[in-house]
């Protein structure tokens, strides 16, 4: 029976290198950080989630090590059996008042939290309307529901309007608008500020994926409802632990406290997979605490984001505006595609890890290389980028 499936997975393998998509992995062989080895060398690093730095500082690898003595080393149980320590509930709180919300569940990561929130609190008399550039783990999350689904452009009011319209004209019992909160792509934020408005209008909850924010965006890091002055008027906010927040794994709901008490009873993600392990909540705990009480990283990740985009800017490169420590450096055009990726090759040679995307994960001619800063970099770590960028750019023309 394999013999048949074995060559036509081969037949869609070939496909996929044919059309130049294969993604390979880099073997790092050190902790991730802002300076990393891999199997072919030494590289400075600039695309990890990264942010504030805390994938291997000593406070957070501390907590987790600690904890293996305290919790040991795992949980073996869901967490409604005999998977929920004391720590897992002092976690859940610290998210609840760090994202501004009333209680918080963990799920195993975000892309769980997120598969799992839309079929309990949508049914098939309710609407949900997604940005059209939403995570992936949105997406396949509103499929599992059986609630009516809209999409609008990318950021885009007047057809989030139009969907709110259409929803109400659907005669959808609640309606529930869902975005993300940083546009992993473009380092955009989402209008939080136009949806609550437009959300409050038609009597709709509104959903923020914050999971690339959260820590670091707004001025006490608390996500991008607090950058956008809304921190009170967002019913669901979800976000994960594998980013900003030590990296480690896990992710979360942050909502009212009958939506989160009722995905303990229903969300599947959380009832049917394995509690989050000791050493990575206490590890989480403290990063947590490190961004909750010392602006310092955040500020440093502000500095580090302000001069790569002053210094590239200055070096005539075309950057996406913004003040997200994503910076998209842009290769427009029809060979678009082609330059980014010799460019980040290039870089490579010189010891700085950069990724280039193209189409199919972002517009056709709308190639870039994505920059991701963090508050491990030095000053000098952000020039050497931008060196590595000018050089690479000279040889490949
Ligand atoms: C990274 C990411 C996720 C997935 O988070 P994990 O905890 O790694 O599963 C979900 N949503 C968004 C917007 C993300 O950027």
């Amino acid at each position: 029976m394999y013999a048949d499936v074995k060559n036509q997975l081969a037949q869609e393998l070939a496909q996929i290198e044919a059309d130049g998509l294969t993604k390979t992995e880099r073997q790092i062989t050190t902790p991730q950080s802002a300076h990393i080895a891999t199997t072919s060398g030494q590289a400075l690093n600039f695309c990890a989630n990264n942010y504030l730095g805390l994938a291997d500082h000593p406070d957070v690898v501390g907590a987790a090590r600690q904890a293996l003595d305290e919790w040991g080393f795992g949980m073996a149980s869901v967490r409604f059996i005999c998977g929920t320590q004391t720590q897992h509930r002092d976690l859940e709180r610290a998210i609840a008042d760090f994202t501004g919300m009333e209680d918080s569940i963990l799920f195993p990561s975000c892309f769980d939290a997120n598969g799992g929130i839309f079929e309990v609190i949508c049914g098939p008399e309710d609407a949900i309307i997604s940005d059209q550039l939403n995570h992936a783990s949105i997406i396949d999350g509103v499929r599992l529901s059986k609630a009516r689904r809209f999409r609008y452009a990318n950021r885009d009011m007047d057809d989030l309007r139009d969907q709110l319209e259409a929803a109400r004209d659907g005669g959808a019992r609640r309606v529930l608008v869902v975005t993300d909160g940083a546009f992993s792509m473009d380092g955009y934020l989402a209008p939080l500020e136009e949806i609550c408005d437009l959300a409050e209008e038609f009597g709709a909850m509104v959903m923020v994926d914050d999971s690339h924010a959260t820590g670091f965006i707004g001025e006490g890091g608390r996500g991008s409802h607090e950058a956008c002055g809304v921190i009170d008027r967002i019913d669901i906010m979800t976000g994960t632990l594998g980013k900003a927040l030590g990296g480690g794994s896990g992710g979360y709901v942050a909502a009212h406290s009958e939506i989160v008490d009722l995905l303990k009873q229903r969300a599947r993600p959380y009832l049917f997979s394995n509690a989050v392990a000791p050493s990575v909540v206490a590890g989480s705990l403290k990063a947590l605490e490190i961004a909750r009480d010392s602006d310092e990283p955040r500020a440093r990740l502000r500095r580090n984001a302000e001069l790569f985009r002053t210094l590239m800017t200055e070096a005539g490169f075309e950057l996406l505006p913004g003040e997200h420590p994503i910076v998209p450096v842009m290769f427009p055009g029809e060979d678009g595609a082609r330059r980014a990726s010799q460019v980040a090759d290039a870089m490579l040679e010189r010891g700085v890890y950069v990724i280039a995307f193209s189409y199919p994960v972002v517009p056709k001619g709308k190639a870039r290389i994505r920059v991701q800063l963090s508050a491990s970099h030095s000053e000098e770590d952000v020039r050497a980028c931008v060196d590595a960028f000018v050089a690479a750019r000279d040889e490949i023309g």
